[in-house]
């Protein structure tokens, strides 16, 4: 079972969108490779029409902590950070994502402002990256 990288305790597991996803209750969550993509087409699934008032909306941007590095719970190397749709990511490019917590809330979010959200092939191929 993986490890928080911030507290070390065991990772649970939650699900969204049919997706099984390791959670620490403190400080985040951790996507396996192309899990991300999974719980984003779930949200696709889900949201009906482009809402004319997430056009209004602001990117919610968390903050981040640009000194930190974190370690890859699955292979322990050290996590790139990666910015996508205003949130940092932690990343090992072999093995997943680590989100903070209330960043995995705010990319879900962010990616609504996207007109082309719905239909959007480039942003699934960005998105299958991680
Ligand atoms: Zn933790
Ligand atoms: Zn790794």
């Amino acid at each position: 079972m993986p490890a928080c990288p911030l507290c070390a305790k065991t990772l649970t597991q939650e699900i969204i969108h049919g997706v099984t996803i390791d959670v620490c209750p403190e400080h985040g969550v951790w996507l396996d490779r192309g899990e991300l993509l999974l719980i984003t087409e779930g949200e696709r699934f889900e949201v009906g029409q482009f809402s004319l008032s997430d056009l209004l909306r602001e990117a919610i941007q968390p903050p981040v902590d640009s000194n930190r590095v974190l370690s890859c719970p699955i292979c322990s190397k050290a996590m790139d950070l990666e910015r996508y749709q205003d949130v940092h990511l932690d990343r090992c490019v072999e093995h997943g994502i680590w989100l903070d917590t209330g960043e995995l809330k705010a990319l879900l979010s962010n990616l609504r402002l996207d007109p082309l959200y719905r239909r959007g092939t480039s942003i699934r191929l960005w998105e299958a990256r991680f």
